[in-house]
Formats: structure tokens, sequence, C-alpha cells
């Protein structure tokens, strides 16, 4: 390929689009601290997720952390978790100073395994921590069942699941909250940005105190709160974007969908199997390199790196094995997730992605085989 292709490319509004509605800014001087576009997209990405409550955060990850703090866990107690995500998930855990307990995937999607859940619960055991990845929707039903049982806390990390409906309803309405990314890179952006969703009326209070150094007056500090404020530039790109979300959706959709053609025709490609119950936002494109398959799946990536098509590792190594934890959970029996994380590549994906380019990546995956 003469130019190069990245796994993703940010959706932005037209440019006059985005410069017409800051401009208001200009006049107001209010340009963060929940102004009122921080306010209008809250509105807005509730009704769009369908969830009954909504805080705007800075970004993913500390939406995830605050979500974690705000059920005030004792130091030092476990969290059950996926350890095949983005490093964020673990790190949200180890900040708040709890320990996280890996759980193995299932192969068929890389969600959590539910049915190995129950056997990692301690008396320490607090939380459970799972990852809708690449968008597949975890089993639901299973783990609240569990969490149930055990009196534990359930936080979806929903980064990759911004828009899914599962059984009719968001995504984000089930288990005690979850948390969405809204960074550049994925299906819907501020620039950087993020959410945490939730049921409970009460935590908004709290993660609006946890978001914003606890500040409640000019004299009143309530909380040990963090800075975690969405500014107007950001709200203002969202709201923007979001006018836009269903062509960018439907443009996904179809470079999906020619990608499901093209792999159909190649052997020792293997996908994730999707939840019939869940519809898909078409976040990312993961395929699994088996052993039909004549390269291996780092000699996959490296050729296609040669020819200007650069994919990801996502998500390699597991989170278990990052460098900063020193191998002390090497021990803990994770062999799907090492295998999938040895086996996966997230191939270029986003909205206007062209089907020629498409047809190209998947004739120079052919001719690798
Ligand atoms: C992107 C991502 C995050 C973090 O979101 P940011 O907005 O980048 O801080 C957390 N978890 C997962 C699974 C992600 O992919």
């Amino acid at each position: 390929m003469d130019e190069k292709i990245l796994v993703t490319r940010s959706s932005m509004p037209p440019y006059e689009e985005y410069i017409e509605a800051i401009k208001p800014l200009w006049d107001t001087h209010w340009i963060t601290n929940m102004g009122m576009y921080h306010k209008q997209l809250e509105e807005q990405l509730k009704e769009y997720l369908d969830v009954s409550e909504l805080s705007l955060m800075v970004n993913g990850h500390m939406a995830l952390e605050l979500a974690i703090q705000a059920f005030d866990f004792p130091e030092g107690a476990e969290v059950i978790t996926t350890p095949f995500t983005f490093i964020s998930t673990t790190h949200a855990i180890v900040r708040n100073r709890l320990k996280p307990v890996f759980c193995d995937i299932k192969i068929s999607d890389g969600t959590i395994d539910e049915s190995k859940i129950e056997a990692l619960i301690t008396e320490k055991t607090v939380a459970i921590i799972p990852v809708h990845v690449y968008g597949n929707v975890c089993n639901i039903e299973e783990i609240q069942k569990i969490a149930d049982k055990y009196n534990l806390k359930v936080i979806y990390d929903a980064a990759h699941a911004f828009g899914v409906k599962y059984r009719g309803k968001g995504i984000g309405s089930y288990g005690d909250a979850s948390i969405f990314s809204f960074h550049a890179t994925k299906v819907f952006n501020t620039v950087e940005g993020g959410a945490v969703t939730f049921s409970d009326h009460a935590m908004y209070k709290k993660l609006y105190d946890l978001k914003n150094f606890g500040i409640r007056g000019e004299e009143l500090v309530v909380d040990v709160g963090a800075n975690a404020k969405m500014n107007e530039f950001c709200a203002i790109m969202g709201l923007c974007n979001l006018k836009h979300i269903n062509e960018t959706l439907q443009a996904r959709k179809i470079c999906y969908e020619y990608y499901l053609e093209q792999f159909q025709n190649i052997k020792g490609i293997e996908l994730f199997h999707k939840n019939a119950s869940a519809t898909c936002n078409y976040a990312y494109f993961p395929i699994i390199i088996g052993d039909e398959f004549s390269l291996t799946r780092n000699q996959l990536y490296d050729y296609l790196k040669k020819n200007n098509i650069n994919c990801r590792k996502y998500f390699y190594p597991i989170t278990a094995d990052a460098a900063c934890f020193n191998n002390c959970y090497e021990k803990q029996k994770l062999d799907n997730a090492r295998a999938i994380a040895g086996k996966v590549l997230v191939v270029p994906m986003y909205a206007d992605l062209s089907l020629l380019d498409i047809k190209n990546i998947c004739d120079i995956i052919k001719t690798a085989n």
C-alpha cells in the first residue's frame, strides 16, 4: 500500500460545525468546571446510552478509578477481573490499593470465564470487574448471580461497548456501574473523555465530589477527590460527534461486514463469537491466527507492517504479565488468556476506511498465507 494505514482513525465532525459550536465560549469565557455543554452532553449521552444516571469524566481511566473509589472498599481487598484487556483496567484496581485476582477468559469471545469466578472468591473479595472486550458482552446474568450470592459489587469496563444494547437495554445499565471511554481512538470520542453510568442516584453526588477535589462550596471540602472534570471544548466535540454517530456506525458496519465476507475465504483465520442478544457497535475487528495459517501472529504483524498496514496486538501481553508487576502473577492459571493474547491481531477499522483498502489488506493477508 502506498499510504500508511493505522489501526484506527479518529472520527471528527466537519470543521465548520465545531468552530461554530465553540464560538459562544468566547462570550462567556466559561471553558471548564461543569459548564453548560458538560450538562448538555451528560443529558444527551444518558438518552443515547439508554441509562438512568451518568457522570462525565476527563477520560475512561479516571472514570474507572473513581467508580471504584466511590464504593469505599477496604484497602487490600480483592477484586476479580480479567487480564485480557487494556492495562487501564488493572491499573485502576491497583491504584485504588486493591488486589487484582485474575480470572481466565473464554476462547469463544475473549470475555471473563464466569464458570471460573466462584473458585477465586475469598472472604476478602469485594467486587468483580469484567470487561466487554471489543464490545463482546460478558455473561451478565451469571456474573450477577455470583455477585448477589456473595454480596459483591459488579463494575463493568465498557470502554469498548459504546452504544451496545443487550436484551433491549443500554449495556451501561447492568451491574452496579459501568465505565465508557471517549478517547480519540474509540467509536465515539470527545478527544479525551469518559463516563460512569449507574442506577443509584446517590452515586452522582459521590462521583461529582470525586471528580472535583471533593469541593462542595468555597470553604467546604467533603472528600479526597481528584480532578477528573471534562472541559467545555471536549464536551462540545462530544456534542458534535454525537450528532453524526448514526452515520459513523453505519460506515463502520459496512467495513465490518466486508471484512466478515473477506475473512470467510482465508484458511486459518478465526473470529470471536458474537452474543446474539447484543447489538454490535463495530468498534474493532480482531482476528485469531489459527494453527492452519502459515505464519504466526507475530510474523503476520511484521509482514503487514512492511506493507504499510499497522495492526495492533490487542491485547498482548495480558495485563497480569506487564513488566511493572515483576512476574508476581505468573503462577495464576490464565492459559486461555495467554493463548489468545499470542494469536490475536486487530486489523484497521474506522468509519472512513475504504472498502478498497479492506480488499487490499485482506489480499495481503491472503498472499502471506
Ligand atoms: C481505552 C480503554 C480504557 C481507558 O480509557 P481512556 O479514555 O483512554 O482513559 C479503559 N479500558 C479499556 C478496556 C480501554 O480500551
